[in-house]
């Protein structure tokens, strides 16, 4: 892992010094700065990508049982009755949350915690398409404050880091190993973070559930999507995995 951690730091800056230096030198040094870059990019932009650091993909177990996560919450319109939609379940599941909306709705993190779901860390504002990039105080600052702010209401340390989009340098999963938090990623997606057509997202997620998987959700509103829209494609979901007989759980690590 340091070793990684180390060749991850020395390909970056290498790439950045080489690319410099390619303005002035000419095509060797370009060259040198594209090896370099690779050496970053490849696993920085492979979604859950392992190589700088362990990332959680998927749990053992020998019952049928999934675990849920939910991303991108809380949302005032769409997290009460999506916690509705789990109670009639019985079902459980990891809150990965936005320290920022935290702040702004801290009763609903609350009662996702009374209702015996987890909540876990997913950055302080998720900045989805630069956090890949983000240098390693950006990196401690949007990691840190996303546990401070959970820690503040709920009570609780998070112990769990979901990178958004699943993309993480090498700086993250050193910070992750100091602030003792694990990566997760997911193994199953709905990618329901861009289409909000419920039918599509089900189908993608019930054609290959197994037991054993994580299952991504996002519980944000999207633009033009009806409010109740994702309470009502987890519902449609927890349905779905009922006559599958997958339960969900959150399992111990
Ligand atoms: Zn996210």
């Amino acid at each position: 892992m340091r070793r990684r951690l180390g060749l991850g730091v020395s390909a970056f800056f290498t790439a950045v010094s080489m690319m410099k230096l390619a303005r002035r030198e000419g095509r060797e040094a370009q060259r040198w700065s594209m090896v370099s870059a690779a050496a970053f990019l490849i696993p920085t932009l492979t979604r859950n990508a392992s190589w700088w650091g362990p990332v959680i993909k998927t749990f053992t177990t020998s019952k049928k049982e999934v675990w849920l996560t939910l991303d991108d919450g809380p949302d005032a319109e769409e997290t009460p009755r999506i916690l509705d939609v789990l109670h009639a379940f019985q079902a459980r599941a990891t809150f990965f949350c936005i320290g920022q909306r935290v702040v702004e709705r801290p009763e609903l993190v609350r009662a996702m915690i009374e209702a015996g779901h987890d909540v876990q860390n997913h950055t302080f504002s998720h900045p989805a398409f630069s956090f890949w990039a983000a240098t390693p105080r950006r990196v401690r600052e949007e990691m840190w404050r996303g546990s401070e702010v959970l820690r503040a209401v709920t009570g609780r340390i998070p112990t769990l880091f979901r990178a958004p989009a699943g993309l993480a340098n090498a700086f993250v999963h050193e910070v992750a190993t100091c602030m003792k938090l694990r990566m997760v990623g997911w193994s199953v997606g709905g990618h329901d973070g861009i289409s909000h057509d419920p039918n599509r997202v089900l189908r993608r997620i019930l054609r290959r559930v197994q037991s054993g998987d994580i299952i991504l959700l996002h519980e944000n509103r999207l633009l033009g999507m009806p409010v109740g829209q994702r309470a009502k494609t987890l519902e449609k979901l927890l349905m779905g995995f009922e006559q599958c007989q997958l339960r969900t759980i959150i399992p111990e690590l």
